[in-house]
């Protein structure tokens, strides 16, 4: 007997579609040659990787010399800043302003930027996790050579007022980069008509494969190496190309953005039935915003619980889920998303994330409700902070 397995950890990665799985087939097996070289083989590789390109373009509203592809969404936000910061210091500006909670491959660029000598500003993100113009407008100076916003929160699913910092930013004549891995194939995206300069993307997030990526930079902004090679990308990103990836990530691209509509409605409504079944749980708050959110996104904190223990008993109950993000679990410190939201330490550490996928059925949320209820009443009767917020020897802070 298998036991049922309900994978509701989508913004973490996604399971790839058939059309990615398909699209990528023939690049592995018949048409693998490099497309830096000069023979047939090469050339035919180097024509699908052209179609691709433009293609990508066609999606994100923008031309194809302006699409580097990566190995995913960490190094697009890797090069994306540094290229910003280093552009504008050739000019004297060495001022960036960014927000309280970025995913860590902004965060962790811009503390090494700051060891260079870059000072950087991080926006408060306020209690339902939205940044405004007015904040971005209020910190940019003459100095200023970036403004790094990410488009949707990936541990509590906010979406940004992406298009009015864009034209704070435009108007000021700063540049503009949003983190949008959580938000391409999700949300409709034109940078253009939404004054983006950069963006950022990763293929995995949309079904379509790990390991790649693109940067999007609009024609005129120098792009910095972060990775030394031969000249393939234009010469900025040395490495022969992922052809399969990239191919794979193209049809993954254009699948999420024809179905992006249908999939949103779908998604969301099972969302907010998720929603509405875990706020009746006593003492439970919703994180972040509950109507600028992503269509897959449920963020929890509970009181009295600790997430790791929770995530345990529901992969038990063969449920996936993720307490803060993925890439700080293993370690103690709560997520820096949840504090920067205003949420004390000891309820940053209860919460759980679940996100949903157009595969998600209304069946598997009404399990998740369920347990997930179970879970929480299961954990709070052993636990002695629990037993000492009800005999009311401390306080809650969730009412
Ligand atoms: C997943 C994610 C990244 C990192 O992308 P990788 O392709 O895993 O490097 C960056 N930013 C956000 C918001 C993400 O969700």
């Amino acid at each position: 007997m298998t036991m049922r397995s309900i994978y509701l950890d989508n913004a973490a990665t996604t399971k790839m579609s058939s059309t990615a799985i398909q699209a990528m087939l023939p690049y592995m097996s018949e048409t693998y040659g490099n497309p830096s070289s000069l023979h047939s083989a090469g050339q035919r590789a180097a024509e699908a990787l052209a179609d691709a390109r433009k293609r990508v373009a066609d999606c994100l509203g923008c031309s194809p010399n302006e699409i580097t592809f990566t190995s995913g969404g960490s190094e697009a936000d890797n090069q994306a800043i540094i290229s910003a910061a280093y552009f504008g210091k050739r000019k004297g500006k060495t001022h960036i302003i960014s927000t309280a909670f970025e995913h860590h491959a902004v965060l962790h660029t811009l503390k090494k930027l700051e060891k260079e000598g870059f000072e950087v500003t991080l926006l408060d993100v306020h209690e339902n996790g939205i940044v405004t113009p007015e904040d971005v407008a209020a910190a940019i100076r003459s100095e200023t050579c970036l403004v790094t916003v990410m488009y949707a929160n990936n541990e509590i699913g906010t979406i940004q007022p992406i298009k009015e910092i864009g034209q704070v930013c435009r108007d000021k004549g700063v540049l503009f980069h949003t983190d949008a891995v959580q938000a391409v194939g999700h949300l409709h995206i034109d940078v253009k008509d939404q004054n983006i300069d950069m963006l950022s993307l990763a293929a995995h997030k949309f079904h379509g494969p790990k390991g790649v990526g693109v940067l999007y930079a609009k024609r005129g902004i120098p792009l910095t190496n972060v990775i030394e090679g031969g000249a393939q990308e234009r010469g900025k990103r040395g490495g022969t190309e992922n052809v399969p990836a990239i191919i794979g990530m193209t049809a993954a691209l254009e699948d999420a953005c024809r179905n992006i509509d249908t999939n949103a409605s779908k998604v969301s409504a099972l969302r907010d039935k998720l929603i509405c079944g875990l706020s009746k749980i006593p003492h439970s708050v919703l994180n972040g915003d509950a109507v600028h959110r992503l269509p897959g996104n449920v963020n929890f904190c509970f009181e009295g619980i600790e997430g790791e223990s929770l995530l345990l008993l529901l992969d038990d109950k063969g449920i996936c889920a993720s307490s803060g993000s993925a890439c700080t679990s293993g370690s103690l410190d709560p997520s820096h998303v949840l504090l920067a939201i205003g949420r004390p330490h000891e309820i940053a550490h209860g919460s759980l994330r679940l996100s949903l996928s157009e595969e998600t059925t209304e069946e598997e949320v009404d399990y998740a409700i369920n347990t997930v209820t179970d879970v929480v009443t299961t954990l709070r009767n052993m636990s002695p902070v629990w037993r000492d917020l009800v005999n009311g020897k401390s306080e809650f802070v969730i009412k």
